[in-house]
């Protein structure tokens, strides 16, 4: 490895999500190119992409299609202010979204990270009823082991103790609802009635808080950060109908699980349900740029649009959004979608890594191998009896995480938790790959 690009590199960046003094062991790649499901570092060694790059990559690096998407509107505009100026690619952009999502998600307000589309989010619901005079709405239900971002307002609603602890002192006093995960349900219990079960305890913070809640936000079906625990749509189904209920608004943080992940477009359907509000981003533009967007319905538009004089505006904006340069990447995404039969395709892509992955049921130290679409998480576990989880200072999926490395795949490892969510462009063969140096990664790293 190129150890003068290292050295440069450590001298002055800081890296995300990361202990930098990892690196005085972990080694930091340089990667030079990327095509398709392969990433290339510059000694030239390719890896495979199993993560798409952090959850957003959805139809391989350099995608022809985007690239000259990208470059054709490069050549016409790059960037300009949203507010009192408009352009082509974001409203051809909010028509298709406006379609292709859920019914009654009718208006698109653009942000450029996930994070900032879920504080749009919890503004927006907070200012809908102040506009409706409802001033005891303060306050945001959120679910147990959840994630929704790193900013402060998307950090309250999250629950994974690892990203939100340290910063509790600074949060925003948010109602924590046990999660529907499966994970846990006693032996012989369905994932259905799991989650139908955990929903009565959702239902009774409704009854009790619903004068002070503003939303429950939650992300359908796959709680992504919080190691990729799974989770029936019927619980959703039940959420919409309680929201309904109480008069309280219904967040579907589908940042990561949108654009085909779990099997469907959007997790949501999956419920056949409508929120009021859907955050989107790392998918929509197909994984090239920074671009994200808030959903929401007619009602919650009406009832912000007034006289000025009357202060009831939304008055947020970032600096980059509805970049024109994402906005084509995303058209050229939904192109992808619209021309080819991808979700289709996804169907046999996630069978063969359930075929692949079905013996691990019956490793050892496996607890569990569980699905949603193109998502295949594999949980590690130190007794698997009696459910005790390996410490997490142990640091096994790391050892996972090296191993693959050595093999050429990018797998990221979340605690114990091994997953796949791959570009759509793998093919069976790159799976078989992928699977086999999980296989081990994971024998290795459960040895002693
Ligand atoms: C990644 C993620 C976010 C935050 O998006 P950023 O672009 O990283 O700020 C929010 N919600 C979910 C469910 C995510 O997976």
């Amino acid at each position: 490895m190129n150890s003068n690009f290292v050295d440069r590199d450590l001298a002055v960046l800081w890296h995300p999500c990361t202990q930098m003094k990892d690196h005085e062991t972990l080694p930091l790649i340089l990667i030079q190119r990327g095509e398709g499901v392969w990433i290339e570092d510059v000694d030239g060694k390719r890896y495979i992409d199993a993560i798409s790059s952090w959850w957003v990559n959805l139809f391989g690096h350099a995608n022809p299609r985007i690239n000259a998407a990208i470059k054709a509107q490069l050549d016409k505009l790059e960037h300009v202010i949203l507010a009192g100026f408009s352009h082509e690619p974001v409203i051809t952009l909010s028509e298709r979204l406006v379609q292709i999502t859920p019914e009654g998600l009718s208006r698109c307000f653009y942000a450029d990270n996930g994070s900032s589309a879920v504080e749009v989010a919890l503004k927006m619901s907070f200012h809908y009823w102040r506009n409706l005079g409802q001033y005891k709405k303060t306050r945001f239900i959120s679910i147990d082991n959840s994630y929704h971002g790193e900013t402060l307002g998307a950090l309250s609603v999250g629950n994974v103790p690892l990203y939100r602890e340290i910063y509790g002192p600074l949060l925003l006093d948010t109602i924590v609802a046990p999660s529907p995960d499966c994970f846990d349900r006693e032996p012989g219990v369905s994932w259905e009635a799991h989650s139908r079960q955990q929903f009565a305890a959702m239902e009774t913070l409704l009854v009790r808080h619903a004068e002070e809640v503003c939303a429950v936000i939650i992300e359908p079906l796959v709680q992504c950060a919080g190691y990729m625990r799974m989770y029936h749509p019927a619980y959703l189904s039940l959420l919409r109908a309680a929201c309904d209920r109480y008069g309280i608004h219904l967040i579907a943080d589908e940042i990561a699980v949108g654009f085909g992940r779990t099997g469907t477009m959007f997790a949501c359907e999956q419920a056949d349900i409508s929120p009021d509000f859907m955050c989107l981003s790392k998918g929509l533009t197909g994984g090239y740029l920074p671009l994200a967007v808030t959903l929401m319905t007619d009602e919650i538009y009406r009832a912000f649009y007034d006289d000025y004089e009357n202060l009831t505006a939304f008055l947020h904006s970032h600096s980059y959004t509805g970049n024109p340069l994402g906005c084509s990447a995303a058209l050229a995404t939904l192109d992808i979608f619209a021309g080819q039969p991808v979700l289709e395709n996804n169907v046999t892509l996630a069978k063969c890594m359930h075929d692949l992955t079905e013996d691990l049921q019956e490793h050892p130290y496996v607890a569990e191998v569980r699905q949603h679409g193109m998502i295949l998480a594999i949980e590690m576990i130190k007794d698997k009896k009696s459910r005790e989880p390996y410490p997490w200072q142990e640091r096994r999926g790391l050892k996972v995480y090296r191993h693959a490395l050595g093999k050429g795949v990018l797998l990221r490892p979340l605690g114990n938790v091994i997953y796949l969510m791959p570009p759509y462009i793998i093919t069976p063969e790159q799976i078989e790959t992928v699977v086999n140096v999980a296989k081990e990664g994971i024998d290795l790293a459960t040895r002693d």
